[in-house]
């Protein structure tokens, strides 16, 4: 560090300093634990609970007409579901509520719709299901095209929001009326990194999406995988990650780097402010050839 000569220099370094805290906020997070076995119910507000199944998560609402579910996540965790909505409310389950395609998320639902519930996603869900069906996944029986549909049960209205396409082309947000506690799912697992080859995300979509969820109004989020809350700044640790990503593997692919030699070197160059995400050594030199994809190839 230069040596501080006057008091203007020392005010611009305090400055500078500062200011360096305010633009690094995400880097400054803690390691968070991985998933755990098991599973466990956390009330977030008035009827508006979590249910962690495994490493899996989705949240329910109970209202005076019966109980709306979101993600089954699969048979298994669905029946451990039921027995602890039974332990709160012998109201029936109405309605289930997919957050997105993915089959880690939404297998299971027979168990409800046994019991007559509806089930509800976004109209561009169903073409995946139709596509590649699943035996364990129960087709939607109401779906909503555009960005915003209200559903309400009893005295609860759950929002649902369509941010467009990011991480697949289906994915909603889901913000109870009464508790401003989204549900994101898989847009920003608090502390975790994305999925090896993130398959069908659109990385500068899912930027876009973060930075529309980073101004929205809310402190805390239900993620679809680990701790019940996560402030609203793992959102924009995610984001960060993801802008890092894409400049530092397309700086290396402007520079004319054989592609073999890219991932090592942006595992390298994005180490000191990532590393503390689980899984970032196993994980992050995939992503990186992920992202040469996306430069070379528009996918
Ligand atoms: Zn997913």
């Amino acid at each position: 560090m230069p040596q501080i000569t006057n008091r203007s220099t020392a005010i611009l370094w305090i400055g500078y300093a500062l200011l360096a805290a305010l633009i690094t906020p995400a880097t400054a997070q803690t390691p968070l634990p991985a998933p755990v076995q098991g599973h466990e119910v956390t009330e977030i507000g008035p009827g508006y609970f979590t249910f962690r199944h495994k490493g899996l998560r989705n949240i329910f609402l109970i209202t005076r007409d019966g109980v709306i579910v979101t993600d089954p996540i699969d048979p298994e965790a669905a029946r451990v579901l039921r027995e602890e909505i039974r332990q709160r409310t012998p109201l029936p389950v109405k309605y289930v509520v997919y957050s997105h395609q993915h089959w880690d998320h939404v297998r299971g639902g027979k168990i409800f719709k046994d019991e007559g519930a509806r089930f509800v996603s976004h109209e561009r869900c169903v073409a995946h299901f139709k596509d590649l069906p699943e035996k364990d996944i129960v087709m939607p029986d109401e779906t909503f095209a555009g960005d915003r549909y209200q559903l309400t049960l009893g005295e609860r209205t759950l929002q649902l929001r369509w941010l467009g396409v990011n991480h697949g082309d289906c994915l909603i947000v889901m913000t109870p009326d009464h508790v401003n506690v989204p549900f994101i799912v898989d847009l920003g697992t608090a502390g975790g990194m994305p999925l090896p080859f993130i398959a069908d995300y659109s990385l500068h979509n899912w930027v876009r999406s973060l930075r529309e969820l980073e101004g929205w109004d809310f402190t805390e989020y239900v993620g679809g995988h680990g701790i019940a809350l996560a402030p609203k700044s793992r959102l924009a640790e995610r984001r960060e990650y993801l802008e890092a990503l894409m400049s530092e593997t397309k700086r290396e692919l402007d520079a004319g780097i054989p592609l073999a030699q890219i991932p090592d070197r942006v595992a390298a160059a994005l180490q000191g402010r990532f590393q503390h995400l689980r899984g970032f050594n196993g994980i992050v030199r995939d992503n990186v050839r992920r992202t040469i994809t996306y430069y070379g190839m528009g996918w």
